[in-house]
């Protein structure tokens, strides 16, 4: 494992964001963000609990019943959005510091992509804000009828650790450009540059209650932002089992990022003629990849992200041992501090093992040998989960057949983790439904208002 370099940055904002300005939670509390390298305190964090939810809650609710923004003219939106995303770019270097030593993902990759693509995401959306229309409908009986696209209100979003910044912004950006307000809950575990970003969106001009970030913990501020009854739509990213939590209390993806990735391809189903080659050159692969601390550039992974992670990714390799999967390479802790996991590459999997069932999120690959591609098909739907699925081949028709055969909501043909502003995304099954990415994302933050008023006198 490669040592320390420096690059760390300075934490300047540790307070909740409502209406405009950085506040101490109600009850004063506070918690500790931890450095996934060393197991130590980065800073404290003032702790959001169901009455700070209250708040920010009124805050946003403020801003839509009576302050500009849902009311400014979509091209006006766009122009604070543009000012946000140059913000962006402007602190890209302390950004990526940030998430690297709260997430313990890349700093460099944090440079080069997570930080710019999320500005970008924003150009987006702002691209969008002055093209949302509704249509007229050619109605059957005598009245001229037409549909008014309206901001749905105030949203709730709920946001993992894996990804902050992308996933901050996937859900920040349509939901701007709608018109709505909201209040954003980042993970505990990486609650750092949602705040930073609450700062620019005050410095670009966004008004004051349009976006509140109140971090805290899942079962508390997580619990207070799906249940409340003024918040009119919720969106989250996160485990199935949390989405079925919230979605009751609403009533109504290896070694990329530490395998700490929705899509990871934790099931890789090999054809037996290149299986013993396949099997030999990933396992040399994963045998040279360098793990160590996220500022070092030499470095490809870094961390797992706390230690409840880290154990519950150990939990699963024990796992796959006894269910008698073969364990080729890794499976151990590297170092003694921190929480890192060597590269793990299982084979001989069962489609039933817990390992090839589970969503594992840490650097653990199962691997399966098949002989024809309908069964390459049915082990691959052979799961609860439906997010994304990559298929490498030089035989287009199995290309086609697999990609309409297959249960996910993107299916990338001879490429993997291709994602694109333009392009939604987002689950079958389990993996959750509605689309993040593309206008389809943006449909979610709109609601459809049907205008109908009787033409008297009509020639038809
Ligand atoms: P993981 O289990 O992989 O850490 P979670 O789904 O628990 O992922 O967390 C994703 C986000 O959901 C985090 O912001 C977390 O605080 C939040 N969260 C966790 N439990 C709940 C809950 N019961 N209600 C609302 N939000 C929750």
């Amino acid at each position: 494992m490669t040592g320390p370099v420096n690059g760390e940055p300075t934490i300047k904002f540790t307070k909740l964001f409502i209406d405009g300005d950085f506040v101490d939670s109600v009850t004063g509390k506070t918690f500790e963000t931890i450095d996934p390298r060393t197991g130590e305190v980065i800073a404290r964090i003032s702790e959001g609990t169901k009455e700070d939810i209250d708040v920010a809650v009124k805050a946003a609710r403020y801003a839509f019943d009576f302050g500009p923004w849902p009311r400014l003219p979509g091209a006006e939106r766009a122009k604070l959005m543009m000012k946000f995303a140059d913000l962006i770019d402007e602190n890209i270097e302390e950004l990526a510091a940030l998430d690297a030593i709260d997430a313990g993902k890349l700093y460099h990759m944090c440079k080069a992509l997570d930080i710019p693509s999320a500005a970008n995401t924003l150009r987006y959306y702002a691209g969008a804000a002055d093209k949302i229309h509704g249509e007229v409908l050619k109605v059957a009986r005598e009245f001229h009828a037409y549909t008014l696209m309206e901001p749905i209100g105030v949203v709730g979003h709920i946001i993992p650790w894996n990804f902050p910044t992308s996933l901050f912004f996937v859900k920040v950006s349509p939901c701007l450009a709608a018109g709505c307000t909201m209040v954003v809950k980042p993970a505990e575990q990486t609650p750092l540059s949602a705040l930073f970003y609450a700062h620019l969106a005050k410095l670009a001009g966004i008004p004051d209650g349009v976006i509140n970030v109140v971090p805290g913990f899942g079962a508390t501020a997580g619990a207070a932002v799906s249940s409340h009854m003024d918040i009119d739509a919720v969106s989250f990213t996160g485990s199935t089992q949390t989405g079925r939590e919230i979605m009751q209390a609403a009533a109504k993806s290896i070694l990329f990022n530490k395998g700490e990735v929705c899509v990871a391809s934790s099931r890789v189903f090999v054809q037996e003629g290149i299986y013993d080659e396949f099997e030999k050159k990933l396992v040399e692969k994963a045998k040279t990849w360098v793990i160590g601390d996220p500022f070092d550039p030499k470095v490809q992974q870094g961390p797992q992200v706390d230690k409840k992670q880290f154990e519950k990714v150990l939990s699963y390799i024990e796992h796959g041992k006894k269910e008698g999967a073969t364990l080729l390479t890794g499976g151990k802790t590297v170092g003694n501090k921190g929480y890192y996991i060597e590269p793990t590459i299982f084979s001989n999997i069962k489609d039933d093992m817990v390992i090839a069932q589970d969503e594992i999120f840490g650097p653990v690959m199962a691997l399966k040998k098949f002989k024809t591609i309908e069964e390459a098909i049915k082990s691959a739907n052979n799961t609860r989960y439906g997010l994304a699925a990559g298929i490498v081949t030089k035989n287009l028709d199995i290309a086609n057949t697999v990609s309409r055969s297959i249960r996910a909501g993107t299916i990338w043909i001879n490429c993997y983790f291709a994602f694109g502003d333009d392009i939604p995304f987002g689950g079958y099954k389990m993996s959750g439904f509605g689309r993040d990415y593309g206008l389809e994302a943006l449909h979610k933050y709109l609601q459809v208002k049907s205008v109908v008023t009787p033409i008297y006198n009509s020639p038809w």
